[in-house]
């Protein structure tokens, strides 16, 4: 990874719009743009100031007339110097730009990159990092509050106590082993299955907390099944009814994938598609079975539909039995605007996708299902990530062995090394010390620019 160079990329989305930004970042920042800019001829380069100036081509003739501003290192946004251009948002006047700064000597950013250096440069860890990604694709604006947050440093700060008490507990087993001669007295077994005990539960706690924080990262998959013209569509657009999300799944793409989601206390909800199957009613109650398991494999949740107005058929009942053996699964009785000829006690709770009636219920059954312990605020460092949740569990096993090899009464020496297992994962969430290979992971997710 080279950092010394000075890069450049456009900062603002695809597209044409009133304001473009092109970002230059490193020791040359202001050489490049010097050599691209014509500013007034009294021009100096103030931080944290903007200044007025032209683009101009290579024989002078005037491209966009520009703000410019100078962030000096180390108060920038990668530490280093940055100068940001403010053009007018035509894609053609930005990738001018940015030619003409590469061929000033500055290199085309990678994806990411500005943040990256950001983390090299020691200005922000690994978790708030990851949280300018997060945030950036964040759909709902509870999503978008978690990643604030995270980029507050909320993971970290949540991280800490726990690796601090890790620690403490090895450098108290260090201890007794350095000074063994000294009669220094070594630490007794039941302090350090206390130590560890406590260790544990604090991981315990923060790997609980991603059982909502998954959701609230990768947004939920609905599926809604039941036999044809119960209402599942009709539920559907009910649900969507003005807490529509908006949802572009692929880093880095802005706009390609475009679906339809809505805000459920601010986790985005996706319905499995299971849509473009339309035949005659006949063959739809055959593959309705298959289709119901094709959704619910891919679903985190799945609503099953009965309809009020009918009696309840066997084809219902297969795909009750079917559903039943997921955990997270609500049952609704939709049409309960017309009347009732479905026998009482099957269903949670009644609802109407016409009139509306029962929709915030169901959406308070649904959070239950996802959420039992209720929702996270956003301030409280809550695990969103699989990376996260991977290293805290690596970490807990760790320290599981270390407490089964203390109460074994094995050497000090070798719980340490435990000890020690455990806190690599911990170092490598917070990118304390991290492989490069991993860093390219990650901010190989960031689109170009950021
Ligand atoms: P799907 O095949 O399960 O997706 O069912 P649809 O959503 O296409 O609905 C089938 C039919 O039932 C349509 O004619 C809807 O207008 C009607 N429908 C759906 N929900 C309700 C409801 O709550 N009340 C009434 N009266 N009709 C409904």
């Amino acid at each position: 990874m080279k950092t010394r160079d000075t890069i450049v990329a456009i900062a603002t989305p695809p597209g044409a719009g009133g304001l473009g930004i092109v970002r230059i970042s490193g020791t040359e920042a202001r050489t490049v743009a010097g050599a691209i800019l014509r500013f007034r001829h009294d021009h100096e380069w103030k931080p944290w100031r903007l200044a007025h100036a032209h683009l101009v081509d290579e024989d002078g003739s005037v491209v966009d007339e520009v703000l410019v501003a100078f962030f000096a290192a180390p108060r920038s946004y990668t530490a280093e110097d940055v100068v940001e251009i403010s053009c007018h948002g035509s894609p053609v006047v930005l990738r001018h730009c940015v030619a003409r700064a590469l061929r000033a000597g500055a290199r085309a950013a990678e994806p990411g990159e500005f943040t990256l250096r950001a983390f090299l440069n020691g200005r922000i860890d690994l978790p708030q990092a990851e949280a300018v990604r997060d945030l950036i694709h964040s759909t709902t604006l509870y999503q978008a509050r978690v990643a604030a947050q995270q980029l507050e440093g909320s993971v970290s700060r949540a991280v800490r106590p726990v690796k601090d008490r890790l620690v403490g507990l090895i450098t108290l087993l260090e201890a007794g082993i350095d000074f063994a001669d000294d009669d220094v007295p070594v630490a007794p077994a039941e302090e350090i299955d206390a130590r560890l005990a406590d260790i544990l539960a604090g991981l315990d706690r923060l790997l609980a907390s991603y059982g909502w924080g998954r959701f609230v990262h990768d947004g939920l998959t609905l599926a809604i099944v039941g036999r044809p013209n119960v209402g599942k569509s009709s539920l559907f657009n009910a649900l969507l009814g003005a807490d529509r999300a908006i949802v572009t799944d692929i880093p880095g793409t802005t706009r390609d994938t475009v679906s339809e989601s809505f805000s459920l206390e601010g986790v985005p909800v996706r319905l499995v598609d299971t849509a473009g199957i339309r035949e005659s009613d006949d063959l739809v109650e055959r593959l309705g079975i298959e289709r119901t398991e094709r959704a619910m494999a891919d679903a985190d949740l799945t609503l099953v539909v009965l309809d009020a107005a009918e009696p309840f058929t066997d084809a219902d009942r297969e795909i009750l039995d079917r559903t039943s053996r997921q955990g997270w699964r609500a049952v609704v009785a939709n049409k309960c605007d017309l009347p009732r000829r479905l026998e009482p006690g099957i269903e949670e709770i009644a609802v109407s996708a016409r009139t509306g009636a029962g929709i915030e219920e169901l959406k308070r059954l649904l959070i239950r299902r996802i959420a039992p312990d209720g929702i996270a605020a956003p301030q409280s460092g809550l695990i969103t990530s699989a990376r996260h949740e991977a290293l805290l569990r690596e970490a807990r096993e760790a320290a599981e062995k270390a407490r089964a090899a203390n109460a074994a009464g094995l050497p000090h020496e070798l719980l340490l090394l435990d000890c020690y297992a455990a806190l690599q994962p911990l170092d490598a969430l917070t990118g304390a010390t991290t492989a490069d290979d991993i860093l390219n992971r990650i901010f190989s997710t960031f689109c170009i620019g950021k």
